[in-house]
């Protein structure tokens, strides 16, 4: 069984300017596309040919670094497409609920997210997580990831520079401002929160 690069779920126009449709050619169509690849290349033939992508995740963090770079990063970025949304969005019930307590206000959250992210040294995420009851933002390197480290992740946002240079050039805060305020799936953020475990990447 090998990974498909997933279709994006909405249109590759819908986030502009945030995101551009050539952004999203280059982000989806060639990076994206590449980490699937090489994770299949990689996997082929081995026992791990078979497992999901979770799986292989776990099995290589600590013992493959090329193949635990390929597939965190295969997972992430279909992550990141989920946590996306082309209408602005506010997060509701549960959610709601566990941000304010958290970090006091939805605003706050959304300042700390865009501080994080654009602090953030070099390539990277920046997420928004929990456990237990808590939330809190998360940051990874390269392309390490939260899906199987016991800390639950809500939301990613993509932070190394072929998420926005061809729109932003250098300025990664304005494209994290434009796609906090305007581009956050929180419907997806408060399923992944009710749901309690972590999203599995379509098989
Ligand atoms: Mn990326």
């Amino acid at each position: 069984m090998a990974f498909e690069l997933i279709a994006l779920p909405f249109d590759s126009a819908a986030l502009e300017p945030a995101i551009s449709a050539r952004t999203l050619s280059y982000h989806h169509g060639k990076h994206h596309k590449a980490y699937i690849d090489k994770t299949n290349a990689a996997i082929e033939g081995t026992d791990l040919a078979d497992a999901d992508l979770e799986t292989v995740i776990a099995k290589a963090r600590g013992s493959n670094q090329g193949l635990f770079n390929n597939s965190a990063q295969s997972w992430n970025h279909g992550f990141y497409w989920y946590s996306l949304s082309p209408e602005a969005q506010q997060p509701s019930g549960d959610l709601a609920k566990k941000i304010d307590a958290s970090f006091g206000s939805f605003d706050e959250l959304k300042k700390k997210l865009a501080e994080r992210g654009a602090g953030h040294f070099s390539n990277g995420w920046v997420w928004l997580a929990a456990k237990g009851d808590t939330l809190s933002i998360e940051e990874t390197h390269d392309g390490d990831t939260l899906v199987d480290t016991g800390t639950l992740p809500l939301l990613t946002i993509d932070v190394w520079e072929h998420a926005y240079y061809l729109d932003h050039q250098n300025l990664r805060p304005d494209y994290l401002k434009q796609v906090i305020e305007g581009h956050i799936n929180w419907a997806f953020a408060a399923e992944n929160l009710a749901r309690g475990t972590a999203w599995k990447y379509p098989a």
